[in-house]
This record gives structure tokens, sequence and C-alpha cells, in this order.
């Protein structure tokens, strides 16, 4: 059906050919009569300069609308081929036949009067109805010329129609998008407001093809090519391209779609279309294409492995280190894909993770040894991975890496190992450690606080100032070293002194080094030095005591020597005899004290000798106590019960024992009167035990009363002659026989000695079994 416009433009066509034919027509001719034709005979002058009457006529004919030249009876003159089509005869049928009668077809009271307006008026004039046999609308425009009148018809959309195409219009004008209208052909007919805003053209720019100037260069030919198709094979079109906003003269992407409309036999009617703007969903995509590309292009530069993974665990993409590190065949699929490098011990726990993070979509994070498939070394490796989700949250995507910490896990071993040591040495129970900063010891192991009685409440508290606890006498010296500390970075080991929390004195040897400088902190490593001290005090007082013990026999050995020479000078060598057995006592007595001092030096060497003999002990001991008895003025030595026992060991070094146990007895129990020795046995051991009514040894110095040098400290003690060698070599002889030495005491009351020694050494049958009477 014919718009608006093409009405218009045939119209002027015809008006054209009329005035043409109508002057090119010869005179005496009706116009239409040459060759059954009508020719008008104004026409005849400019014969020359007009086109041939039989292109005007052969333009007229193919007219597309039906046209008719009737007379002024109203007789068809002239009728095209649509005409001819219309009333469905020919020409010669035609020709001179009434209108009414030749095209009934196309007849209304309302064309009848517009033929009168017109021949009245002598003016063009239209007229719109619908034909009553046909039902079709009609627009007739007519147009009086020499001899008649013009008639042309064109089908047009009823009015009713019209309005509605016109409101759509209207609605179409109004939309915020871009909308087309085109022919079957392809050719735009119609562009709504916002396109041709938005172009910037008339319509009449826009019709046709004249809309592609505002297609981007660069697109034109697949606009073009898409176009074609679409209305060749008559399918949808689609296209996403750039246009031209006229104004701005800027390029916007569109995505331009047109699908056909079509009548009910199937034939393409038009085609009706849109344009809209997705710019920004083409800046987005740009985007998202340039973000994946820089994701790519990261992951192949990072120094990790880096892998994608859809929802359900497949493998979507795997940078190139991937592909070097693993050498793995990723088309595997599911868990064999990781079992082809993780290490077997990992594999479990990895795939089980794998596999509850798919599930509840919790960020991924393990540490596994992964095998390089180039070299077959398996190396530590930390994998993480995140889910990228879409916007109703539901998992899209995961993004992995693998990041080589093979050598941080060996960092973190010979850490974690250094620290286990630094641990064992802090807390090691024989040195006390502390940390200082400033004159605050700000953190001490436990040994450090038994040593010094502080609490870790103290050291929380601040309580435990260094100076504080340094002595006023160590202070100067403390300072100095302190002051070397910072400027060597460590102190060698010296002696000092700290007041201990209950205010008692501790030897300590302490040495140092710079832990850090910010802030400054040393750290001090203290050991006890009590007992060296004690060793040292001990030896000063042995060698004191030692010059003494040695000059006291010396002295007297030379004034018995001297006193015997004067005897014998004046010949009486009884006196001198007495003298001189008086010189035998002094050097037996110097004898034993370096015996004892040989001994002590012999143990420490490990080189004491012992025979292996039978002793009897009771007859051993019955000799002991005789002859102490003999050399003992103040005490009586008391014998009870007997062993029955002989046992396989050295009779001298036990005989040895007996005696410095005796002779301390006595020693040590001056203003007693009796010794007391038990003798008693069990299958397995003899038991001898040494009572004094004495003064007793305190508890706390029990133990130590074995040791080398060692004597109780008092004031009963300091007159009464010892070396502190007895008991320790006592200990040793008794504890080469296998046996115990025990003591029990009281202080102001006596102590008494038990020494146990077992028989399973002995050679004498019926030494294991004791009479009833002595036991
Ligand atoms: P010393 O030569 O001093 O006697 P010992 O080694 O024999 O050396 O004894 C060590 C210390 O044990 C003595 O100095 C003394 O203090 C204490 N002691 C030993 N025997 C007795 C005792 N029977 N009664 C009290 N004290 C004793």
């Amino acid at each position: 059906m014919a718009n608006r416009s093409s009405i218009f433009t045939l119209r002027v066509v015809v008006d054209f050919l009329m005035s043409v034919l109508e002057k090119s027509s010869s005179p005496g001719m009706g116009p239409w009569e040459r060759d059954g034709c009508y020719m008008p005979n104004s026409w005849q002058n400019d014969r020359d300069l007009l086109p041939s009457r039989e292109t005007l006529i052969t333009m007229l004919r193919v007219l597309p609308g039906a046209f008719f030249f009737i007379d002024d009876t109203e007789t068809i003159m002239y009728a095209n081929a649509s005409a001819q089509a219309i009333t469905g005869a020919t020409l010669e049928e035609l020709r001179g036949t009434p209108f009414w009668r030749g095209a009934p077809q196309l007849v209304s009271s309302e064309l009848y009067h517009a033929m009168l307006q017109a021949r009245q008026i002598q003016a063009s004039t239209e007229v719109e109805y619908c034909s009553p046999v046909t039902r079709t609308w009609l627009h007739v425009y007519l147009s009086p010329t020499v001899g008649g009148l013009t008639l042309q018809f064109h089908e047009v959309r009823a009015p009713a129609q019209r309005k509605r195409e016109d409101e759509i219009r209207t609605l179409v004008d109004a939309i915020p998008q871009l909308v087309w209208i085109a022919g079957p052909d392809g050719y735009i007919t119609y562009n709504n407001q916002r396109l041709i805003d938005y172009l910037a053209m008339t319509l009449e720019q826009v019709e046709g093809d004249g809309w592609m100037v505002r297609v981007h260069p660069d697109d034109h030919q697949r606009v073009r090519q898409a176009w074609q198709t679409a209305i060749q094979t008559g399918t949808p079109y689609e296209v996403e391209h750039r246009l031209q906003d006229g104004t701005s003269e800027a390029y916007h992407w569109f995505l331009v779609r047109g699908v056909p409309q079509r009548n009910a036999q199937g034939m393409i009617l038009h085609w009706v279309g849109t344009c809209t703007n997705i710019d920004e969903q083409k800046r987005t995509e740009q985007q998202f294409k340039e973000s994946q590309e820089s994701f790519r292009l990261l992951a192949e530069t990072v120094p990790q492995l880096v892998w994608t993974m859809w929802s359900d665990g497949r493998l979507d993409y795997t940078n190139q280190r991937y592909r070097d590190v693993t050498q793995a065949n990723l088309n595997l699929e599911g868990d064999d894909l990781w079992r082809q490098f993780v290490h077997p011990e990992d594999i479990e726990r990895t795939l089980m993770l794998r596999h509850q993070v798919l599930k509840n979509g919790n960020i991924y994070e393990n540490e596994y040894r992964l095998r390089d498939g180039r070299t077959g070394e398996y190396r530590w490796y930390l994998a993480r991975a995140l889910p990228v989700r879409d916007e109703a949250g539901q998992i899209v995507k995961w993004f992995g890496t693998g990041t080589d910490i093979d050598d941080q896990k060996r960092i973190e071993e010979a850490l974690r190992q250094s620290q286990e040591q630094a641990n064992i040495l802090m807390n090691s129970s024989i040195i006390g450690i502390n940390i200082i900063e400033g004159e605050q010891i700000v953190e001490a192991n436990d040994t450090f606080l038994r040593m010094t009685g502080y609490t870790r409440e103290d050291l929380r508290a601040g309580n435990i100032n260094w100076m504080r606890i340094t002595p006023p006498e160590y202070r100067a010296l403390t300072q100095q070293v302190h002051q070397q500390l910072t400027v060597q970075q460590y102190i060698t080991p010296y002696e000092k002194e700290y007041v201990c929390k209950d205010g008692s004195r501790l030897p300590v040897l302490v040495g140092a080094v710079v832990l850090q400088h910010f802030p400054y902190q040393s750290i001090a490593f203290v050991l006890d030095n009590s007992a060296r001290k004690e060793l040292e005090q001990r030896k000063d007082a042995f060698i004191s005591m030692a010059s003494h013990e040695l000059k006291t026999p010396l002295t007297a050995l030379k004034m018995q020597a001297q006193l015997a020479r004067k005897r014998l000078e004046r010949q009486s060598p009884h006196e001198a005899a007495t003298a001189l057995s008086r010189v035998e006592g002094s050097i037996q007595q110097l004898e034993r004290l370096i015996g004892e001092l040989l001994d002590v030096s012999k143990i420490q060497a490990g080189r004491l000798e012992y025979l292996q003999e039978i002793v009897d002990l009771d007859t051993l001991l019955h000799e002991v106590t005789d002859t102490m008895q003999q050399i003992s003025t103040t005490h009586t030595i008391v014998v009870r019960g007997a062993t029955l026992c002989s046992l396989e060991g050295d009779k001298d070094r036990l005989g040895q024992v007996f005696i410095n146990l005796i002779s301390n007895a006595i020693k040590y129990s001056p203003g007693a009167e009796t010794v007391e020795i038990d003798l008693s046995a069990s299958p397995e051991a003899a038991t001898i035990r040494v009572r004094d009514h004495g003064q007793g040894i305190p508890q706390e110095q029990r133990d130590k009363i074995f040791e080398r040098f060692y004597r109780v400290s008092g004031p009963n003690q300091k007159a009464i002659p010892g070396l502190g060698m007895g008991l320790y070599i006592v200990a040793e002889i008794v504890r080469h026989h296998g046996g115990t030495i025990t003591v029990e005491s009281e202080v102001g009351k006596g102590s008494t000695f038990s020494v146990t020694l077992p028989l399973k050494r002995s050679l004498k049958p019926e030494s294991t079994s004791v009479p009833e009477t002595l036991g």
C-alpha cells in the first residue's frame, strides 16, 4: 500500500507526464489518438525537445497506480496497465466505454462529486473513499486536462487504520528507542524522531540507504552484507555496529535489530527495527576482555602456578609455569588430575579439602608437596583458591595459585629446630637466663627465678632490676662490664654475686650477648657459682688446716729429735730412746696424714689400688677396736654382736674404714666416754654401726660430710683438728666394696654411722648363716 510520500511523488511524475503529453500531440488529432492513443496537440511544437511519445506512454503504462483519461462525456480514452488489471479489461475493451461501466470497481458517489468539482473549478482535486465493490480504500487524484480529466487511483489504508498507524507512529516517536521501518527491499521508509534526532538527518536524507553515511566506515561492509542477507533470506537482522551521532559526530555502539512483518500469505510487508545503544555493554565487555587479557598476562608473569577452575572442579585455565612444573596430563578429570603430582602422603588430605571447599564454597588453602615433572623432585607448595560468584551468589569459577614455599618450609623447620634448642636452653635447669632491657629484667627462665628466689609475678610486675640485685661492692664491676657489652656485643663470663629476694647472697658466673638494638636488649646466662665458691673456700680452709696439721707433728719431731741428740751427747741412752719413740709417734702421725693425702689424690685420679682377699669381718673389727682402744685414753670402745661373715675385699682398706669411723667418733664426742660398735648381718649383707654420744651433725650438712675436704662449720668444730679427707676416703672404699654408708645424727646427742657390705662375693659358705644368739 502506498504511503503519502509515494503518492506525492507519483502525482508529481504524472503531472509532468501529462503536461508533456499535452504538448506533444499533433494538431487535428485527439491527444490520445495516435497509435490508438490520445496525444495532446500542444506538444507538437516542442517535439524535438521532448522525450519520445512512446517513452512517455510507456512511463504512464507502468505507473504503479491505476490511471485513466476520460473525456468530457466520461468516456474512457486511456487506461494504463494497472487500470486494466483492476477492471479486468483490455485497453481496446475499455476505450470508448463510459467510465462508470468500464470500471465499476472504482465507482462511488464521492468520485462522481469530485469529477464535477474538478470540471467546475478546472483545477486538480483529490478524493478518498471506500470502494463499495472491493471494500478497499482508494485515493484519487483528479486533474482536468485538454478535453477531459485524468484520474489516478491509489489503494490506501483505511482512515481508521491510518489513524491507528499515526498513533503508533506518534508513540514510536515518543519512545526512547531508535526505531526504523524499511520496505521489503530494505529501503528505509521511516525513522522515528529519536533516530532522526540522533542521526541529525532529515527523513529524506535517511530514506533508502542514506543512513549508511552514519555507519562507521570500518563496519560498513559488515552491515551492508548482513542487511542484504537478511533481506534475501527474510531472516531477522541483528548486527552490532557503530553509528555516528550527527550532532557530536561521536560514534556509539548500537545493537541494530530488524524483524520482517509478513502478511497472511507470508509475504514480507516491511521490516521493523530498533537500534539500542550498547556502548556501556561494549565498554564493559571491552573492559572484561582487557581485564581477562591482563589476568592472563599477569598469570603468565607471576612466579606462581596459576589456574582457574569451573565450579564443578574441572580445570579451565593453567599458566605456562603450571604446565611446565607439573608436566601433567591436564585432560584428566577429577581426582586423577591431582594424583599425578601431589605427594602420596598429601594426596588424601588434599582431595578431601578440595571436595569440602567445592561443596561449601569456603576459601581453599592447603600445603602439599608437588612433584616437579621435570626433575621428579617434590617441593612444598601453598595452594590457595578463591571462589568467584555471580550476582545471585552462585560460584562461577575458582581462581587459584600455587606458591613454592619449599625454602620457606625449610627455614621454618630450621627455625623450629633452633627454637626447640633455644627452648631447651631456656628451660635448662642448669643455666639461668634473663633478658635485660635498660636496668629491667624483662624475661627470665625458671632456673634464674629459682636461683634468685623471685617469682614470675615479680618479673611481670617489673620488680627485678639487675642493679638492685647486684650487691654494692659488685656494682662498679657490673657497670664496667655492661659498657664492654655495648662496645663488643658480648661479655666473657665474669664472677659476681646476686642479692636474692630473701637477702641472701648467691655467687654467680654471668656471660651476656646483645640480643637486639631496638629496643636495646641483652641476654644474660647465669651459672650458680656457689658450689665452686664453696669448694674454693674448702680448699683454702684445707690448705691452712693442712699446714697446721703438718706443722704440729713436724715441730714435735724436731723437738724430740733435738732432745734425743742431747740425751745421746749426755750418754743417757734410755732417755734418748724415749725421745725417739715419741719421734716415731710423730712420724706415724705424719705418715697417716700424708697417706690420706695420697689416697685422696689417687681416688681423684681413679688409681686407688685394692687387694682381693678374704676378709673375716669380726676378726678385722676386733683387731681395729683393740688398736683404737690402746690409743684412746678417754673412751671405752664397746663391741656388740658379730657378723660371723667373711667377704672378698681389701682387708687394710676395710680396716681403714673402721679406724676412721671410730677415730671420728672419739674425736667428735670429747665429753663422752663410750663408743659403741654394733655388728649384725643378714643373708645378704653385714652391717657395722659406729655410735658416739658427741656433738652430732646438723641435718643440712649430713650429705656433704662425705665430700672431699668438707668439714662441718661451727664453733665446736674449729677446735677439733682434721682435714675433711677421712669420710671421703671411707665412702670411696665402701662404694668400691659394693656397700653403702649412711649417717643418723642428732645435734648435741651423737651420731651413728652405718656401713652395710654385701656378702654376695663371700667365699665362706657359713658366712651366710647368722647364729640366733648373735643376731
Ligand atoms: P675430719 O678430718 O675433719 O674429721 P672427716 O672426713 O673424717 O674429716 O669428717 C668430715 C667432717 O664430718 C668432720 O669435719 C666433722 O665435722 C664431721 N664428722 C665426722 N664424724 C663425725 C662424728 N662422729 N660426729 C660429729 N661430726 C662428725
